[in-house]
């Protein structure tokens, strides 16, 4: 290869911007050509998305401009959206032109997993983009909007989750803190606004420390939540949803939270996928083509158990290191390094001033647990962009 050689990373979710930031800090100008492509102008914290789903946060703080954390005499940023990876072609098409690669990154992110439940592609509402909790957001205030008009309609003020994994849970916490405040806003009765978790396995928060679970659900139902457990949603129509033992809930507000998957580009690519996500080799390439590296959500790295680790914004940041890390290697002509995550624990918010979690090996909750998701994430926002962007953007 006589030029210098072109990486394209595709997304700049947590695994994408990591592996660009690195990448930027590590190459020297004339080490490769580096193309970062991401459908909007901003990364955002997909970690936060239930709050400005509730309206609990501005959709506005969960935004960060691309171009303030990349130099881009380093790294070419394409504002565009991906529409297919031809691997055999070392080529990406997008919406607006044509990319050739020699290395590639995918970190496209995760989509909705709907497992062919009928109604919920159609009628419910998820948790996945800045715009799709936008709709949310404005959606239920829509619904309090609406009920003022037909007060017969309790429907109206019927919120039902379905799926009580972390982002269901963590979805209806923020709900119940912002219910009291729309109940007053709209002059509704708080007693009429009813919010169901609904959750097809026997308890929520499935394989969990079961004493966290139990005080998370004791907390949550102080305030207000009703759970189903053990009650798979079984379809979902405009008037509501079904559970598996006969029960319809009628509402007007179906938030799915029922399972993520793998982008579906990376299936029609011709990788070998399941759910969407491709079971990559140690050094996080994929098995048809080791130019071709996949991080985050739409990668599988097994435990040593043998089973997947769940996809999490934690293992996606730490991936996307590794490949800049691979990446420069490569190019380098220096030996790989294996991925290994390096797993500190896991935090869930219960609103805004109750959570749950375990840290090192050590479980926490209530404000302790709130102060070290804090923590998390302002020790994300130093890895992105520096104490500038934790000037910019943490809060405490
Ligand atoms: P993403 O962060 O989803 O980014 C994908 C990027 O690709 C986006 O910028 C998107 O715009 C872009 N993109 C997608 N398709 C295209 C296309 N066709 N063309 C161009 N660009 C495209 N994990 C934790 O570790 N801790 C938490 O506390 C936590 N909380 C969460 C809370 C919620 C509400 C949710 C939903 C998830 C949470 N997670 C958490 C999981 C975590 O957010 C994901 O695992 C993580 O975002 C995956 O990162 P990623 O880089 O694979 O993809
Ligand atoms: P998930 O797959 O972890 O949970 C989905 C839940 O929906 C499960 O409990 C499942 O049993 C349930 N479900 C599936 N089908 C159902 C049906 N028909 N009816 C009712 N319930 C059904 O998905 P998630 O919660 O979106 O989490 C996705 C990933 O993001 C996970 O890896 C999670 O760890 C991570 N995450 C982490 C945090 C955090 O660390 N604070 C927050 C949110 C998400």
């Amino acid at each position: 290869m006589s030029r210098i050689p072109r990486i394209v990373i595709l997304g700049a979710g947590y695994g994408g911007i990591m592996a660009a930031t690195r990448l930027q800090k590590e190459l020297n100008y004339n080490e490769a050509d580096v193309t970062l492509v991401n459908k909007h102008d901003y990364h955002y914290l997909t970690t936060h998305l239930h709050m400005p789903a509730a309206g609990t946060e501005s959709a506005k703080h969960v935004k960060i401009n691309i171009l303030s954390l990349i130099d881009e005499f380093k790294i070419d940023f394409v504002k565009s959206t991906v529409l297919q990876i031809k691997p055999n072609e070392q080529k990406v098409i997008l919406s607006d032109g044509t990319l050739s690669y020699d290395y590639l990154v995918i970190g496209l992110g995760g989509e909705t997993e709907t497992f062919g439940i009928p109604g919920l592609k159609e009628y419910a509402l998820n948790i996945r983009s800045v715009n799709t909790v936008n709709l949310i957001r404005e959606h239920i205030e829509y619904m309090f909007a609406r009920y003022k008009g037909e007060p017969h309609r309790t429907d109206y003020l019927t919120f039902v989750v379905g799926g009580a994994g972390f982002t269901g849970i963590e979805f209806v916490g923020e709900l119940v803190d912002r219910m009291p405040k729309l109940c007053k806003q709209f002059n509704v009765d708080p007693s009429l606004v009813k919010i169901y978790n609904v959750e097809a396995a026997p308890t929520a928060l499935p394989g969990f420390d079961p004493s966290l679970v139990e005080y998370a659900m004791e907390s949550l139902k102080r305030r207000g939540v009703i759970f189903k457990l053990g009650l798979p949603v079984k379809e979902c129509t405009p008037e509501g949803v079904l559970l598996a033992n006969g029960e319809f809930i009628k509402s007007q507000t179906v938030v799915w939270t029922g399972g993520v998957r793998g982008n579906r580009l990376v299936e029609e690519a011709g990788f070998e996928t399941s759910r969407g996500r491709v079971m990559v080799d140690p050094y996080l390439r994929t098995k048809e083509k080791d130019n071709v590296y996949v991080v985050g959500d739409c990668a599988i790295v097994l435990n040593p158990e043998g089973r997947p680790y769940p996809p999490t914004a934690q293992i996606a940041m730490q991936q996307g290191e590794t490949v800049a890390a691979n990446l420069v290697s490569v190019i380098r002509g220096e030996k790989q390094k294996e991925f290994v995550p390096n797993l500190k624990g896991t935090i869930a918010s219960l609103g805004r001033r109750d959570g749950i979690g375990i840290v090192f090996k050590y479980k926490v909750k209530g404000l302790a647990a709130v102060l070290m998701k804090k923590i998390t994430d302002l020790r994300y926002l130093y890895l992105l962009g520096g104490i500038p962007l934790v000037l910019r953007k943490g809060r405490l």
